[in-house]
Parts: structure tokens; sequence; C-alpha cells
């Protein structure tokens, strides 16, 4: 049986499969079991920011799982030590504390918890499209509904209002709340970046109400919109900070970064691999290679390069483009999965964020080269599309 049917007849489908087996990777380079290469503007959803099969990552999991895998969290561990110390030197200041486990959506259940366990309240809010995970708490805290009824009822005491409109967050906020969850840019949410205004009154507003504010950086964190933190943009300090995703170079991991004021009873939240000195020893190679090479400054000056270059090119097919650094949104005036179709046929891994958005989100050593090749591609298909739907209006009388 080929990889497709193997994967196809023994793994329990949840996702919408795209025809491609994909078997190694350099960079911003993927290769599928055909030898076909491509250019990865999805680097794993936002994982591999420092490239895949980066060097020093590598080496580092290779000597670690040489010496010491699996640690639990009741002993204390070398590795684990030195990458808190990191992790909280690069965070925003005053948040002092992480808790390490395996995911975002992790970080987000932690967050809920701690939140509840600090505040003695029940209640959050969170913003119309924005996406928090799939786990119970998660998903609950996750706006869009096609993701939550079929597991209803999820957790009870989530609200929702639109983003960037601080009148409606006030008056959502009540003595129950115990946190608003926010991300600075909603990435599955279409790619759209918070208002400085919102998020500076937004911090006020919690202050003022006794409200802890956990951002969601799983998708923003770690040079992706072109400071190592999106909080660094706005200046801002939440309570509790939620990271995954690009942290570990690929390998598993999340945290949830917590200030002085946040807190959790003793023996009452843990995880097996949370911590584990082998995502550990990744997570400080990665770290370190974002650091030597500055990629905060190369998802900014690249993401401008990116959206310079394709802006002029693109047809009336398109609605906007928004970006921050490297994450990129395309807003179509039609559905994307076509757009995404056409560019795999040329050679181009790219997402969607809803039905009409184009995501990009490469890896951060993307040469300028591949964002020359992504750029014209995606002009061609922009045109090839644009020619299809005039065809097709003339098709259709009216
Ligand atoms: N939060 C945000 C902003 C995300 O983009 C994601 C995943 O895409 C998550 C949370 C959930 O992370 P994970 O898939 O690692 O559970």
């Amino acid at each position: 049986m080929s990889y497709r049917e193997l994967e196809r007849r023994y793994g329990f489908e949840v996702y919408t499969k795209r025809d491609v087996t994909l078997v190694r990777g350099e960079g911003a380079t993927v290769w599928d079991d055909m030898g076909r290469e491509y250019i990865d503007c999805a680097a794993g959803i936002g994982v591999a920011s420092v490239g895949h099969a980066n060097g020093k990552v590598a080496a580092a999991i290779a000597a670690q799982a040489d010496t010491l895998i699996t640690c639990p969290g009741s002993f204390y561990n070398d590795v684990r030590a030195r990458f808190l110390e990191k992790l909280i030197g690069i965070a925003p200041k005053g948040l002092s504390r992480a808790f390490l486990c395996n995911s975002g959506t992790e970080s987000i259940e932690a967050a809920i918890k701690f939140a509840r366990f600090t505040t003695g309240r029940t209640d959050f809010v969170s913003c119309m499209r924005g996406f928090h995970g799939r786990t119970l708490g998660s998903l609950s805290a996750t706006f869009k509904k096609e993701y939550r009824e079929p597991f209803a009822p999820v957790v009870p005491g989530f609200s929702y209002v639109p983003f960037n409109d601080l009148e409606k967050m006030a008056a959502a906020v009540t003595d129950r709340t115990a946190a608003v969850i926010v991300e600075l840019v909603q990435g599955e949410g279409g790619i759209r970046v918070a208002d400085a205004e919102f998020v500076r009154k937004l911090r006020g507003l919690c202050d003022e109400r006794g409200v802890l504010l956990i951002v969601d950086e799983v998708q923003t964190g770690f040079c992706r919109t072109g400071r190592m933190f999106a909080c660094e943009h706005f200046a801002l300090v939440p309570d509790i900070m939620c990271l995954a995703k690009a942290m570990a170079g690929g390998m598993p991991i999340g945290a949830t970064l917590c200030s002085e004021r946040v807190r959790a009873p003793v023996g009452r939240h843990g995880t097996t691999f949370g911590g584990n000195p082998l995502a550990c020893a990744a997570a400080l190679a990665a770290i370190g290679f974002m650091e030597e090479q500055a990629l905060w400054e190369q998802a900014a000056e690249k993401g401008d390069y990116f959206v310079r270059r394709l802006a002029p090119s693109l047809t009336g097919t398109v609605r906007e483009i928004r970006h921050l650094g490297l994450m990129i949104g395309i807003e179509l005036k039609e559905k994307a999965t076509p757009y995404l179709a056409a560019l795999l046929d040329r050679g181009v891994i790219a997402l969607s964020a809803g039905p009409t958005v184009i995501r990009l989100l490469p890896p951060l050593v993307i040469s300028y080269e591949q964002l020359d090749a992504v750029a014209r591609l995606l002009a061609d298909v922009m045109r090839a599309g644009a020619a299809r739907s005039a065809t097709a209006s003339e098709e259709i009388p009216r």
C-alpha cells in the first residue's frame, strides 16, 4: 500500500487532506515522496520558523536524546532550568514564571485554569474570529461555532465580542469574568491585526475590573510578526501569555507565562511530557538561532519586501492584503481553496484562514529568491483565476 493508502486505512481521519506526501525539508523547502520540491509557506502551520532541518536544533535534539529524554516535573532538570531562565529572559517584563506543556491548546487550558483559581471567578470573554485550540476549554474560547457545536456542550461561561471593539468588550466583562483572552493578530481568523488603541484600553479595562488579560501568542510568538513577541508592538504586558508552535523548532512544546499575580495550587495541575528535556534542549537551540540571526528583523524586512513585490501585480480578485512581519493574509473576493490548489500545482504550499483568505506563514529563513518566486506564482494564479471568473461571468446570462 502507498503511504497515502496506509494513512487512509489506519489513520483516524479528522483532517481534509491534500494529495501530497511530504518526506523531507530544508530551510523553506520541502520535498514529497516523488522527489518534487515545494516552497513551504505553511511551515507546519507556523511552526518551522527557524527552517526545516535546522542544524542547531537537530544537533541539540540528537545530543539530548543521547543524554536524557524524559524527566517528570516533580524532579529538577538541568536543561529545563536553563530553558526556563532563557524563556523568562526574553519574555515581556512582568511575566516571571512559565508552566511548560506540549501544545498551544494545553497552554490555553492552563491559562483558563490558572485564571479561575487566581480570581475565584468563572467566566471568560474572547473575540469573534478568535481561535485558541481544540480541547474543550480552549475550544470554548474559540469563536467558530462549526468547531464547537459538534462537541457541545462545551465549557460554560464563555462569551465573544467583535475584535477591536472596546465598548462591546466593556459591556461583556462582568464581576464573574476571570479573564479576557485575545490574539494580537488573529491567525486562523484571517490575519487581522489588533488596533493599538483597543489593546491599550483593554489593558486599562482589565486592570480597573480586576480581570486577567490572557494574550494568545501561539501563532504570533517567536519572531513571526517582526518582534520576538507581538506584545512588543503594543508595549503590552499581559497577565498571562500563551506560547507554542515555533518555540522549539518543530518539537512539540507549549508554555503558559504568568505574572506574579497569577497563582495555581501545587499538585493540582500537571502533564507527563511538559518540560521534557528533549523539547527544552530543542527550544534552547531554536531560540539561540533566532537571537543569533535576529530572526525578528528578518521577518519584518521580508514581510514588507514580499507585500511590496506582490501588491502591484495582483488583480481585482484581491480585496485586501494584511500582514505583520511574515504573517500574511491575502483576502479574496471569492473562495481561497481553488487558489491554494493552483499554488500547490505550481509548487507552493499555502494555507487558508477562513473561506476567502490565503494565509502565508513561511519559515522566517525563507530566501528573497523564494519570496520572489512565491509573489510571481501568486500573481499567476490570481491572473488565471480572474480570467476564469471573467469567462464564467460571460457564460452566465444576466
Ligand atoms: N492559539 C492559536 C492562536 C493558534 O493559532 C493555535 C493553533 O493553530 C492554537 C492556539 C492551538 O495550538 P495547538 O494546535 O498547538 O493546540
